[in-house]
């Protein structure tokens, strides 16, 4: 792939404490009305042009951009592997890593990151904007520069946020928690099962006892085979028999996660358990998350969830449908068993689960 390279001029330069570099995938960050008013990615080369303030930070910066820079609307797993493979490729050789990326499936991103990175002991924070950078109100300066600050920020030599976030509107949250909630004001993401693991206000006042701790020791792996012949279904009332069973027989669908009502309830008529069951006997493996933001399934707490249990459904506990539906892809690339996959999908990887 051509990607390419851009070293910025920041004062620091030869005096800096610490080295980000930043992967520029595209998004509304990025972007910049051109002649015509029409919003286009601009060349992330040049971000010193429109966030002079960068280059009196003290650390080194390199921008690494994505040849066609991406709405995140169209990302795939092949996006996910660039992106895995520029960290790990890159990775002895900075402190950091901030991911420009699009809102809209930001989420779906970190999380499977935080999977892929196995053995991560550096930040990467995703960060992105809801106004491009060359509005006038826009949050592109704070969100990116406050992202390089936490991506650089070490206490006694050592990184501390070890893990793969996401910063947006002075919060920085687990990515694998997180979940886009506005389309229109500024707090874009919420993370309603786990803490914030920072807060930037007048300072940067960091949640330690929330944020994984360093491994000593742990050396990344690129864990890059993915499977995405999964589907997410969300319950709605009034679903049918017919639509329930022809989503389970789409030809080489290996996971689904269902998407069940309140603390992980679904209809309890004998037609949809049937539909259940007969695909689960199949192979298919069946991952309950709630429509709900916060709170958790529990399956077997209700009569309505009893069954689910029951017939074989994996219960999702408190993770997101963008935590589970990624975990799906990257477990189901790793050449488990199906009971395997039952079992790790009930088990932290990266802490987007809890115990
Ligand atoms: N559609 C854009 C994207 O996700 C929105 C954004 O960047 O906020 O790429």
């Amino acid at each position: 792939m051509n990607y390419k390279i851009v070293r910025l001029k920041t004062t620091g330069n030869g005096r800096n404490t610490a080295s980000v570099l930043i992967i520029y995938t595209g998004g509304t960050l990025g972007m910049a009305y051109d002649e015509s008013g029409a919003l286009v990615p601009f060349n992330f080369g040049l971000i010193l042009e429109k966030i002079p303030i960068l280059s009196n930070m003290n650390i080194a910066i390199t921008v690494i951009s994505f040849p066609e820079p991406i709405d995140s609307s169209n990302v795939t797993t092949r996006h996910w592997k660039d992106m895995a493979y520029i960290i790990y490729e890159n990775y002895d050789s900075y402190d950091g890593f901030v991911v420009v990326h699009g809102t809209d499936t930001m989420a779906y991103s970190a999380s499977m990151l935080s999977y892929m990175l196995k053995g991560l002991n550096k930040p990467v924070i995703f960060t992105g904007a809801q106004l491009p950078i060359s509005a006038m109100r826009s949050d592109a300066r704070e969100n990116l520069v406050t992202s390089l600050e936490i991506a650089s920020a070490k206490v006694n030599g050592l990184p501390i946020v070890p893990e793969v976030c996401i910063f947006f509107n002075h919060m920085l949250l687990r990515g694998n928690r997180s979940k886009k909630v506005q389309s229109i004001h500024f707090d874009a993401f919420e993370s309603e099962n786990y803490p914030p693991l920072a807060e930037a206000g007048i300072v940067i006042d960091y949640n330690t006892n929330a944020i994984r701790p360093y491994k000593p020791a742990k050396k990344l792996v690129n864990m890059n085979q993915l499977d995405n012949n999964v589907m997410v279904l969300k319950l709605f009332p009034g679903i049918t028999e017919k639509i329930l069973d022809h989503s389970f027989s789409v030809p080489g669908l290996k996971g689904v996660v269902l998407e069940t009502y309140g603390s992980g309830n679904s209809p309890s008529e004998a037609w949809f358990m049937k539909s259940l069951e007969k695909a689960i006997k199949k192979g298919l493996i069946i991952l309950n998350v709630s429509q709900c933001n916060g709170g958790r399934v529990i399956q077997g707490r209700y009569e309505t969830s009893k069954e689910l249990l029951a017939v074989g459904v994996v219960s999702g506990a408190d993770m997101t449908t963008e935590a589970a539906v990624t975990k799906l892809m990257f477990l189901l690339g790793q050449n488990l068993t199906t009971e395997e996959i039952r079992t790790q999908l009930t088990q932290s990887l990266a802490g987007e689960i809890s115990g």
